[in-house]
């Protein structure tokens, strides 16, 4: 933001302004839902009243990428979508983040083709990895949470010429699968 360059570094004015800028920036995500499949019926339902992803301030869905500062790429990316993809997220102003949402999203899930983008990590920068086919809204409630974290401690990592580089954070599920095979009995006891 502009204000900030014109105030002086290291200045107690400046660190306060930093802490209401970046409380601010966290409380209000707004989420860019690029939805292709699957994985953006769970988006849907993270924003719906059961989960209600407004407690945490990331409701407000935009569709145009100079209102938005969350990219979320639900689903897998077929080749000849990757350009509007790539569009997208350079349009976007920063600071900006995304989220890879499900395993198509990450390394293109079961679907190994030439159609589809093994990992949109390949061409575009990824902040979070929220795993899963397809994650729980809890999940990506998780991976939305990570980032504000990372803004609320004003920790973005950024390269020598003042870039910010992806943080590259990989949720672990939060759930443990039962056994498999179940034990199944059959015929008269
Ligand atoms: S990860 Fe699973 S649920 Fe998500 S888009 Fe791929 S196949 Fe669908």
């Amino acid at each position: 933001m502009g204000i900030e360059a014109a105030l002086p570094h290291d200045s107690i004015l400046t660190t306060q302004f930093n802490r209401v800028v970046n409380w601010a920036r966290r409380s209000s995500v707004w989420p860019l839902p690029f939805a292709t499949a699957c994985c953006g019926i769970e988006l849907m339902a993270t924003a719906c009243s059961r989960f209600d992803l407004s407690r945490f301030g990331a409701e407000v869905m935009r569709f145009s990428p100079r209102q938005a500062d969350l990219l979320i790429v639900a689903g897998r990316v077929g080749i000849k979508s990757l350009p509007v993809l790539q569009r997208i997220y350079m349009q976007m102003a920063e600071p900006k983040w995304v989220i890879s949402m499900g395993a198509c999203a990450s390394t293109g899930g079961v679907f190994d083709t030439y159609a589809v983008v093994q990992g949109v990590d390949q061409f575009i920068p990824v902040d979070v990895y929220v795993p899963g086919c397809p994650p729980r809204p809890e999940m990506l409630i998780e991976g939305i949470m990570a980032i504000q974290r990372i803004i609320d401690e004003d920790n973005i990592p950024k390269d020598p010429d003042g870039m910010r580089l992806p943080l590259n954070i990989a949720l672990q599920p939060n759930y443990e699968p039962s056994a498999q095979p179940m034990d199944i009995s059959v015929g008269a006891t």
